[in-house]
């Protein structure tokens, strides 16, 4: 079995797949697992599938720990201090766990024994299917047949853009894009998260700064609320990418010079547009797709790590079930996914209301949808509960 990306759902997938004796190839654009990205959020069912694992404690340890959050104005004056709950994590005593994407994508893979085959450095270019398997062609010219492709190759899916059309016809932008990368910790913070108010500043709706890796370093976030297609004006030039971002918060007060400069020496760079991905099906014949690929739920529903790792878990345990047959395990995929999918990325507008409110210079974080933050919320719990099946 084929799976495109060493991401979350991807390296999750691999190792039940492996565990239920499946043989899995998976193939990762990126010349090595990825680093960089934020902080990102594992709760609710995503707990207990990292605990089926055997790594909830290894996840834990490598929680980023924060302690609090204060919020600055533009000019860096502190409105608003706490230290029960982060702008990015929610309840700091809560069992929810934020961590950094590539070090739980590494415990991911680290969890399954000897015997998955990573092709690092290569993508699919075609795929060509019938009743017997797929015929996939890679960037490296190599050509191989697999029984099912699964493509958890993220928001930008080259599986889904080869087998179900143009990502246009999937893809809803939510107005915002979001630009992520390290800076040495000069603020001398204690495991702490500063989110900084640009005020009535048009694009930029706001930045969240937040320690990592025991204090040595920061990861420094900037949303810009824009109708430009920015991202699709830079396909994949990071170069560009920065320039654009430093040009658009290049007016920005407080520590954000600092910050800008850094972003030049920072190899932890990602930026990309906030958006969802919605489909009818995910699954063609023999190839589905997982993950942020089918149904990216978008980083302002803080969801997309949790329900890809529920995701993976279903979909091999499905394909156990069904004794490989893809017809029946792909659509009790689907059947057992879809109403926690959607659930999950209704969630969007808990996210769309925080950072409107985040524009509001009188705000704290969270005004608009309650003191306690939209994790708290009763929508946000319902959406995240999820009852695993056992296979
Ligand atoms: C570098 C990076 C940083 C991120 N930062 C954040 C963040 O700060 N906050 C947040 O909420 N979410 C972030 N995300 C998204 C978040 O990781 C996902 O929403 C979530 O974890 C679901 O994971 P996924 O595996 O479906 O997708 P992803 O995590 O996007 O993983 C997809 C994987 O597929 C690989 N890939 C892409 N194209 C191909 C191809 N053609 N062939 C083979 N492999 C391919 C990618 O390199 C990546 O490893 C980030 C994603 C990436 C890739």
């Amino acid at each position: 079995m084929l799976v495109s990306g060493a991401g979350v759902a991807g390296a999750a997938l691999a190792y039940w797949l492996q565990r239920y004796g499946f043989e899995v190839t998976v193939v990762e654009r990126a010349p090595s697992l990825r680093g960089g990205g934020q902080a990102v959020d594992v709760r609710g069912s995503a707990l207990d599938v990292v605990e089926k694992m055997g790594l909830l404690e290894a996840v834990r340890e490598r929680k980023t720990a924060l302690l609090g959050m204060s919020q600055v104005d533009a000019d860096g004056h502190e409105v608003h201090r706490t230290t029960e709950r982060t702008f990015s994590g929610g309840a700091v005593d809560g069992p929810d766990i934020e961590i950094l994407r590539d070090e739980l994508c590494a415990l991911l893979v680290s969890a399954a024994e000897p015997g998955i085959e990573y092709l690092f450095g290569d993508s699919i270019t075609t795929l060509v299917q019938d009743e017997d398997g797929v015929r996939v062609r890679f960037e490296s010219g190599t050509e191989r047949s697999f029984d099912l492709v699964v493509g958890a190759d993220g928001l930008h899916s080259v599986t889904r853009r080869l087998v179900f059309g143009p990502e246009a016809d999937y893809l809803h932008p939510v107005g915002t894009y979001i630009a992520g990368w390290s800076a040495p910790n000069h603020l001398g913070l204690d495991r702490w998260e500063i989110f900084h108010q640009p005020g009535d500043d048009s694009e930029v709706w706001g930045s969240m700064i937040m320690t990592v890796r025991d204090n040595t370093e920061l990861r420094v976030f900037t949303g810009f609320q824009t109708d430009e297609p920015l991202a699709d004006m830079l396909p994949r030039d990071v170069d560009a990418q920065k320039r654009l971002v430093a040009e658009r918060a290049a007016h920005l007060g407080w520590e954000m010079p600092r910050f800008l400069k850094s972003l030049w020496e920072s190899d932890v760079f990602h930026y990309d547009v906030v958006a969802q991905i919605k489909m009818d099906q995910w699954s063609r014949g023999r190839v589905t797709l997982l993950g942020d690929a089918g149904y990216c739920c978008s980083p302002l529903t803080g969801q997309g790590t949790s329900v890809a790792l529920t995701a993976a878990y279903v979909l091999a345990g499905e394909l156990h079930e069904a004794d490989g047959d893809h017809r029946a395990a792909f659509a009790a995929y689907e059947d057992r996914l879809r109403d926690h999918v959607a659930d999950n990325q209704a969630l969007l507008v808990l996210g769309q209301a925080l950072a409107a409110a985040a524009g509001d210079p009188e705000s704290a974080p969270g005004g608009g949808i309650g003191e306690e933050g939209p994790v708290n919320t009763e929508m946000f719990r319902a959406a995240t509960a999820f009852d695993l099946p056992d296979y």
